[in-house]
């Protein structure tokens, strides 16, 4: 396809405002693409490599403006080009609005004039050619293949060479518009173009595949040891949630570093960043770690945090340095070194050995894919493929467990908890409920302690339970009972402070008169009829003693009321 041609059909999508609209003119254009489909199905995103591709442009604007403003003729700088993308706000814009073609014809009596207009292919290997140009002189080199892009376009290819060459099409097409397009074009189900998308997170060879081979070669595509996948995506949620919406809850504590997709084929690793960035260099302890663990390819998720000399956690700033150095990586490592928790596994390979030998190493990779295998048997997998490095993963529906292991892992210097379901699939590139960040508490409630009960077996001194009510106008009325994962040392302490003000006992239960204070954490104030209150606070816990305040200043159910209307 004429790359003019491209950027017209660009033109009328961008101009397009239904979304269907938009679906149906890309696929339009999929359809008459031709040879040059794998990458337009990268171009209408303002791609010109596949996500997984290391290669990258390395365009930055000012090359641009350089080249644009060359292009133009003598009469335009590139600080006047720079100075009109401030105004307009974009670049293509700005390079649609000269007139090269003018310029061109200046000098067109030498060369053939401007009757050759470029194709999608050849503008695509220009492209590569400027990925090429690295060290010095790179940049000289960069400029040059750009203005002789521009120096051929007419307005509207100068206006998307431009964009691409700064990576932002604005034709208001996304991973999405392209799934669709693709599926519509080629007639095979959105949800098999959107799986291969996942695994194989190239745009191009799914639009391909879908067009030339139909939905079985969708179906068979597969993950690859080397090309990275997107990550799954965790998002903000509490402990009802989890334990509302699933049978149990897997938790993990949330450590403080950097995404790391390890991919092992055996022999070597390779350590790719959550932007799918290649990072090997940066981080040998990952790949030691990798080769010197794994007895087979396998394709891991995990987080890396950097590490004191006693291996406690250090902050995520840390790491992000070590992540960027591309220099003296074994200095680097002596100040600051960084330790891996794996907590999934997207594949497992087979052995070198038992591998088909001489055979290609085409796809799909020897192995097995665990995508849409539940997280528990991935974790499974993970910790049969593993002795260490595996993150520790508790299966709970008690919510005062989750609270235990969330002290815990605080204590240990790491972030919070994530919440997982244990029967979810492993979803490339998605922000959705199966993995939820656990949100800190809101408001904290500072409440009077009204009663309390006995502990039972090697707690029974120690009093285990506590009833937490808000003042009223004449007295106190209880809104919940704060009753976890105390250790016994602090236990104790609170048997102590309570005792003095016991009213009377029966059985396990005590009857306190209000004298002490707690700030009481919750995620959540229900409406309850079980409480005189007429309110319930859902998985409170314990934060602290409030020895500064007496009963008379502790918060009143009015106060609970609002707050309960706020959640
Ligand atoms: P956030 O960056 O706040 O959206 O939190 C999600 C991120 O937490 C993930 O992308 C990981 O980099 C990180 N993380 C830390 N520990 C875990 C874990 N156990 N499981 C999954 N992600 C984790």
């Amino acid at each position: 396809m004429e790359f003019a041609e491209f950027a017209r059909r660009a033109r009328e999508v961008e101009a397009a405002s239904a979304d269907t609209e938009v679906v149906e003119l890309v696929a339009d254009l999929f359809s008459a693409a031709g040879d040059d489909l794998g990458i337009l199905a990268r171009f209408v995103q303002g791609r010109v490599f596949p996500a997984w591709d290391s290669t990258k442009l390395e365009v930055g604007p000012s090359y641009c403006y350089e080249a644009i403003a060359r292009a133009a003729g003598p009469n335009v700088s590139a600080d006047d080009v720079e100075r009109r993308v401030a105004e307009v706000g974009e670049v293509g814009e700005v390079a649609a609005s000269y007139d090269f073609a003018g310029q061109r014809g200046l000098g067109a009596f030498a060369g053939g004039g401007d009757a050759d207009g470029r194709t999608v292919r050849e503008v695509f290997r220009e492209f590569e050619r400027l990925a090429a140009a690295e060290g010095s002189g790179s940049q000289g080199t960069k400029v040059d293949v750009l203005f002789g892009l521009f120096n051929r376009a007419d307005p509207d290819e100068a206006r998307y060479v431009a964009r691409l060459a700064l990576s932002e099409m604005r034709i208001g097409v996304g991973p999405g518009t392209v799934r669709d397009a693709v599926a519509a074009a080629f007639d095979v189900p959105v949800e098999a173009v959107e799986r291969a998308l996942q695994v194989t997170n190239d745009y191009g060879r799914v639009a391909e595949a879908a067009r030339d081979e139909g939905v079985d070669a969708l179906e068979e595509m597969g993950l690859s040891v080397g090309r990275p996948v997107q990550a799954m995506l965790a998002q903000a949620g509490t402990v009802t949630e989890a334990l509302d919406e699933w049978d149990e809850a897997a938790v993990q504590h949330k450590f403080d570093g950097a995404r790391v997709q390890i991919h092992h084929d055996g022999e070597t690793t390779d350590v790719f960043s959550r932007n799918m960035v290649n990072v090997t260099d940066a981080l040998p302890e990952v790949v030691e770690f990798a080769d010197r663990h794994l007895g087979v390819p396998a394709i891991l998720d995990g987080e890396v945090v950097a590490v004191d000399g006693d291996g406690d956690p250090l902050p995520f700033q840390e790491v992000l340095r070590r992540f960027r150095r591309k220099h003296d990586v074994e200095r680097a490592r002596e100040d600051v070194s960084v330790t891996v928790y794996v907590f999934d596994c997207l594949h497992v390979g087979v052995p070198e050995s038992e591998a088909d030998s001489g055979a290609s190493r085409t796809e799909p990779d020897p192995g097995e894919d665990l995508l849409s295998a539940p997280l528990a048997e991935r974790y499974d997998r993970l910790s049969e493929l593993l002795s260490t490095g595996v993150a520790d993963l508790w299966v709970t529906d008690d919510a005062d467990e989750i609270e235990r292991i969330e002290r815990e892992a605080l204590a240990a210097g790491h972030e919070g908890i994530l919440l997982k379901n244990p029967a979810a699939a492993y979803t490339p590139g998605r922000r959705g409920k199966n993995w939820l960040k656990r949100k800190p508490d809101v408001e904290t409630l500072d409440l009077v302690v009204t009663g309390a009960e006995w502990g039972e077996g090697r707690r029974a001194n120690l009093v285990g339970t506590f009833q937490v009510s808000a003042r009223t106008d004449g007295g106190f009325e209880p809104v919940g009972n704060v009753a976890t994962g105390i250790t016994d040392e602090r236990l104790s302490e609170l048997t102590d402070l309570v005792e003095p003000h016991v009213r009377s006992e029966d059985g396990r239960d005590l009857d306190l008169d209000p004298a002490v204070v707690f700030e009481v954490g919750y995620e959540e104030i229900q409406e309850s009829p079980t409480y005189a209150s007429g309110f319930a606070l859902r998985f409170p816990r314990f934060v602290g003693v409030r020895h500064d305040k007496d009963p008379s200043n502790a918060d009143s159910v009015e106060r609970v009321r609002r707050l309960a209307d706020r959640t």
